[in-house]
């Protein structure tokens, strides 16, 4: 069966920045499964693995304009800490995600100096190209409840 949209896949992936280095990898955990056609994954992965069969490997090197986007100075912003009650001791380094204009948007504190946190909306990824190692473990026909809900139940998804 191939990789189409509305179908189930199961895959095992390494991720690697340009030098190599290993930025993700599912080998040695759980199979990483998706519903192809719904934007789980980075839109260049995603069109890369369409059409793939079930035991195919891929190797996909992924454009940051199709991965985790071009670094925009505009997305960093300093706010004065008071705006982030709540979020308890705010450290250089931690991660939170917060709703934007364009959506759920990652932000990271990259510096606490006084009153004022900084916060890059950038993905750490941003400016990178993702290099992905890809073996597909399998590929199965969504169920309607799969589909209602956006996600996969069952090996590798949801259990509710
Ligand atoms: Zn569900």
């Amino acid at each position: 069966m191939e990789i189409m949209a509305d179908r189930v896949v199961l895959i095992h992936y390494t991720l690697k920045d340009d030098k190599g280095a290993v930025i993700d990898s599912s080998i040695g955990g759980e199979p990483l499964a998706y519903i192809q056609g719904h934007g789980n994954l980075v839109a260049g992965l995603e069109k890369a693995l369409e059409g793939k069969q079930q035991g195919d490997v891929a190797a996909v090197s992924v454009a940051p304009a199709e991965g985790y986007g071009i670094r925009d100075e505009k997305l960093i912003q300093r706010i004065p800490k008071r705006a982030l009650q709540g979020s308890g001791e705010l450290k250089k380094g931690m991660q939170f995600q917060a709703r934007t204009e364009d959506g759920m948007r990652l932000f990271t504190v990259t510096a606490v100096v006084g009153d004022m946190v900084t916060l890059d909306g950038n993905h750490p990824l941003a400016d990178q190209t993702l290099n992905f190692d890809v073996q597909i473990v399998s590929v199965r026909d969504a169920t309607g409840e799969e589909l209602e809900h956006g996600h996969v139940h069952g090996a590798g998804g949801h259990h509710h």
